[in-house]
């Protein structure tokens, strides 16, 4: 059997009391009624609910219920839409610039509950106030254009305030992390120099020779620490970037040969995992205008990660090509891949798709993620060169490892920092 659709009505109203009395009277009347408290979430609903007619009280905490009225008066489904305002009974002045905003009629408070679906009704059935003369009109219109510009000025200027002081706090944060970092780097590497003289004091070194365990105990502490640097060194590159205090040292350089110290420092590991490296250090372009120290940073995150994700005996695969103006690097490994939603996000900072712990097949020196920082860095650093830099990869299967390729392309031929 087909049911009838009962009759909804949408109630605006910030006042709990109002609130609950006029809900409670439609309700017992028969009326689905639906609830808002705010001018905004008012016309969300509305948009969303499309209900027979709506109630809608004047002072409202964000938009009054006049702006709300002229906004949904001027979208087409809501254009004959019965609207009506809830106004005190005293306040003329309101009523007649409800009447220029758009409502088709009021009711007064406080609300008679008696009669109040007997009016509802009436406005259901079309009814329209229209009791306002051309001169009456005319005045109500003027007010309501003064009070819309007015409070629009005041909106404007509130936002403009709340934007400076959140700029601020911005500051502020980027401040404090850069203050924070730099703080902690100091009795870091202070902790890194003496465990590197306890790890070479003669008693110590007897109780290595006496004891394996003491020896993976002070390794660990060194792995530890240099994690730690890494973190650090990570933060504060990256505020600089944030707070484009990244300053270029630009100078001629050997891309083949920073890309061959840069292998190297993964020697050991590439060796431990059984990791193929395919790379020809003479492909690279011998001749090219950049930071060689963040060009390094760049290309040890990329390598760091490859080597992370890809399980044991994989192949990593280092290529370069270049014409007169740009080069074309691509780092391109056979790991576990990354899923298509995730391959611009992981560029942005503190992202980081998965729990590497999960899928980190080495046992020491790369078991762990890092902190999302590592791509967020490498495209700041392509990016203040003029470059883009990009991942390609089918998808993330850690059983299939279809692998990931991530590609920089960039200027040979640093451009001057004003046209960055
Ligand atoms: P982190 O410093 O934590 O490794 P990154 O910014 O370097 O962060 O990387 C972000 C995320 O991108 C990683 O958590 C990982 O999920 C994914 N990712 C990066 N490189 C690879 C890769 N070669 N293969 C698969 N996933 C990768």
């Amino acid at each position: 059997m087909e049911q009838t659709r009962k009759t909804k009505v949408l109630y605006i109203e910030d006042d709990p009391a109002s609130r609950m009395l006029v809900e409670r009277a439609l309700r017992f009347a028969g009326y689905d009624v639906l609830i808002a408290e705010r001018g905004l979430e008012g016309i969300d609903l509305a948009r969303r609910e499309h209900p027979d007619l709506i109630l809608t009280d004047i002072n409202l905490p964000d938009l009054s219920g006049r702006e709300v009225t002229t906004v949904l008066r001027n979208e087409t489904s809501f254009a004959n839409t019965p609207i009506v305002a809830l106004t005190a009974q005293t306040q003329n002045e309101q009523r007649d610039m409800a009447m220029v905003a758009g409502v088709s009629g009021y009711l007064t408070k406080p609300i008679d509950i008696e009669a109040l679906p007997g009016q509802i009704e009436h406005y259901l059935h079309g009814a329209r106030d229209n009791n306002l003369d051309t001169t009456s009109l005319a005045a109500a219109r003027t007010r309501y254009m003064r009070e819309l510009v007015g409070r629009l000025e005041g909106r404007i200027r509130e936002l403009e305030t709340f934007n400076e002081s959140l700029l601020h706090l911005d500051k502020m944060k980027d401040i404090f992390i850069q203050l924070t970092a730099h703080e902690l780097r100091t009795p870091l590497t202070l902790v890194y120099g003496y465990s590197r003289l306890l790890q070479d004091n003669p008693q110590v070194k007897f109780l290595i020779q006496e004891n394996a365990d003491t020896l993976a105990l002070m390794q660990g502490m060194n792995d530890a620490i240099v994690r730690m640097q890494k973190i650090i060194n990570e933060i504060l590159t990256m505020s600089r970037i944030i707070t484009n205090q990244i300053d270029l040292a630009i100078g001629m350089m050997d891309l083949g040969r920073i890309a061959q110290q840069v292998v190297n420092q993964f020697q050991q590991a590439l060796t431990e995992r059984h990791l193929h490296l395919v790379f020809d250090p003479s492909e690279w372009p011998q001749r090219m205008q950049a930071d060689w120290e963040l060009m390094q940073l760049a290309l040890t995150n990329l390598l760091s990660n490859a080597i992370k994700y890809t399980p044991d005996g994989g192949t990593i695969t280092l290529r370069a090509s270049a014409d007169e103006n740009r080069v074309r690097l691509s780092i391109k490994d056979t790991g576990i891949g990354i899923a298509p939603e995730a391959q611009v996000t992981i560029f942005e900072r503190f992202q980081t798709t998965h729990n590497v712990q999960l899928h980190s097949t080495s046992k020491t020196a790369y078991r762990g993620g890092g902190i999302g920082l590592g791509l967020a860095i490498c495209k700041g650093i392509i990016e203040a060169h003029g470059g883009r830099i990009w991942v390609e990869s089918p998808g993330l299967d850690e059983q299939r490892l279809p692998g990931s390729e991530f590609i920089i392309e960039m200027p040979l031929v640093a451009q001057s920092r004003a046209a960055l």
